[in-house]
């Protein structure tokens, strides 16, 4: 039996990318998923496939940036499956990119209402439910932008180095209850994200050829990884696949 089976996992952002092919492969390893974003049809037609093969999937509109939205993710999660597992708090933004004066305040305003307050509603909403009940793992998408610099993202290294910030200092305040805090920072992932990236022409990221972007597949297999007893050398960090010693520990092809 797989270690997922019967747990009950929550997926931000899970419409596309990152989030769906996570969505996709917990449920192929067992798990009952809940899948959230704001294109309910997106998020609906990938639950109704996951169900069609076989897997556990209930898709879920939410605007993480609206603690309303995110409670009632969490509250209808435990009240299909009676309890949450695993958080991933994937949903994430980085357009508008600008250098920081030519920037749109409400832009980039909505990047830290996304990037940042949505991560920290998906932990004060799924910490209460996991500590009642013996525990779980969350994991925070993270960035390479959460301790590096880069022309035209202010909005997206600020807000990656606040999640980076709220994985340290949830670690510290409930790793004796139990919850295990990762972040996961995947390097460049062949995503819609990494396609804007390209168009906006700003600083080296956008140069890159795309065929060194990495599968979202190989982030959905780290996240299942972490999710492990493994993932336990890496509570209050940031893993990292853009290491070898990442990849291998995860069993990927290694950098170059
Ligand atoms: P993506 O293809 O652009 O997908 C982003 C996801 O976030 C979509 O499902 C989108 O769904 C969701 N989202 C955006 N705003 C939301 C909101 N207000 N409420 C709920 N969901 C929202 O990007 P991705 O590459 O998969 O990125 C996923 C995560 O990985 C992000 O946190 C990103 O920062 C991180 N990351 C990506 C890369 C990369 O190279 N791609 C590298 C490092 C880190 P809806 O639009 O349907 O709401």
């Amino acid at each position: 039996m797989s270690e997922f089976e019967n747990k009950t996992v929550v997926i931000t952002g899970a419409s596309r990318g990152i989030g769906e092919a996570a969505a996709r492969h917990l449920a192929a390893l067992g798990a009952n998923v809940v899948l959230a974003a704001r294109s309910v049809g997106d998020i609906e037609r990938i639950a109704a496939e996951i169900e069609k093969a076989g897997g556990k999937a209930t898709a879920f509109a939410c605007d993480v940036s609206r603690y309303d939205d995110v409670k009632a993710l969490i509250a209808r999660a435990v009240d299909l499956y009676g309890r949450l597992d695993v958080l991933v708090n994937n949903a994430g933004l980085i357009e508008p990119i600008a250098r920081l004066a030519d920037s749109d305040p409400e832009g980039w305003c909505q990047v830290v209402d996304v990037n940042v307050k949505g991560v920290y509603f998906g932990l004060r909403c799924a910490i209460p439910e996991m500590t009642a009940r013996g525990g779980g793992t969350i994991i925070n998408i993270s960035s390479g932008a959460a301790t590096g610099a880069l022309e035209g993202w202010s909005h997206y290294c600020a807000t990656k180095a606040a999640v980076l910030s709220l994985t340290r200092c949830t670690d510290k305040e409930y790793r004796g209850e139990g919850i295990r805090m990762i972040g996961l920072s995947p390097g460049t992932v062949k995503t819609e994200m990494q396609v804007a990236i390209k168009k906006s022409g700003v600083n080296p990221v956008s140069q890159l050829d795309p065929s060194v972007h990495i599968p979202p597949e190989w982030v959905a297999q780290t996240i299942a990884y972490l999710c492990g007893p493994e993932g336990d050398a890496y509570l209050g960090t940031d893993f990292s696949l853009k290491t070898d010693e990442g990849r291998a520990a995860v069993g990927l092809p290694a950098v170059s």
